[in-house]
């Protein structure tokens, strides 16, 4: 079964990269079925007009609710006939919910992601309101600073859930024990990782990669992955479940 995934953009050339490497593959393999519009295809003006001014004044301008709802309705309608089902409205914006990992996975059970990247200071509120009676929508943050436009989160997100898709990485496990994957390393960040040669520039690799003991292998990795999230997110070590961690834990 593979992904539809729909993007609305006055940019579509932004959403080029989409063509490339792990993404780009998944669409050749019929991984994911990428449709990009173009928003000005829904403006009947002389101006392609998708902008105004904002009700109650200040500075910038707002989307306008017409060329969103009408767009909104073609690609709906247009993806139940190709047999699409169970939309979901994914809305980048700065004041969504924070995108993490989790969501990622739960994105990435969904069988049709359609996403709204605005630009200018974002869409009519209602246009969400709106679809939202029809729909789940999620409101998402990809970080906490503010980005000209939309396009770049949609970039982040599809190749976050693209790779969680089956069949997409050559090596199923190699997400198993990413930083923030839920399991044995659960909401550690993940530590260094080293390959050949075994000495560069007078750099050489920690002696227990090369012991061939998996045990103490997996246990100096565990330290490492506990010392960089100490050092970079203690916030995830507070949000560990205590009953995570053993003896040999505390002592790192
Ligand atoms: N006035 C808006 C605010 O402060 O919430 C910012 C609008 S921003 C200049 C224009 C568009 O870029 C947003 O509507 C959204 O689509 C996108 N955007 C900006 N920052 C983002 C972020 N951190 N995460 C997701 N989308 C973002």
């Amino acid at each position: 079964p593979s992904l539809r995934l729909d993007a609305l953009t006055i940019f579509p050339e932004y959403l080029d990269p989409l063509h490339v490497s792990l993404v780009g593959k998944a669409r050749a393999r019929g991984q994911l079925d990428v449709h990009v519009h173009d928003l000005r295809d829904w403006t009947y003006d002389r101006h392609n007009t998708v902008d105004d001014t904002p009700y109650g004044g200040g500075p910038g301008m707002v989307m306008k609710t017409e060329p969103w709802g009408d767009a909104l309705d073609e690609v709906l309608a247009d993806g139940y006939e190709a047999g699409a089902r169970e939309p979901v409205l994914v809305v980048p914006t700065p004041s969504g919910r924070p995108f993490t990992q989790q969501l990622a996975v739960e994105l990435s059970a969904r069988p049709w992601l359609i996403f709204t990247p605005a630009r200018y200071e974002g869409i009519d509120r209602r246009v969400m309101e709106e679809y939202a009676t029809r729909l789940p929508v999620y409101e998402v943050s990809i970080g906490d600073y503010v980005l000209a436009g939309g396009e770049a989160a949609v970039l982040v997100i599809t190749e976050a859930v693209a790779r969680l898709l089956p069949g997409v990485l050559g090596n199923a496990e190699s997400h198993r024990d990413d930083s923030f994957a839920p399991g044995a390393m659960a909401d550690l960040l993940e530590g260094p990782v080293y390959t050949k040669p075994p000495s560069w520039r007078g750099r050489g690799i920690p002696d227990v990669l090369l012991s061939g003991h998996h045990g103490r292998i997996a246990r100096w990795r565990r330290d490492e992955a506990l010392a960089r999230t100490v050092a970079h997110r203690p916030d995830l070590i507070a949000r560990c479940d205590p009953a995570a961690f053993d003896k040999k834990d505390r002592e790192t």
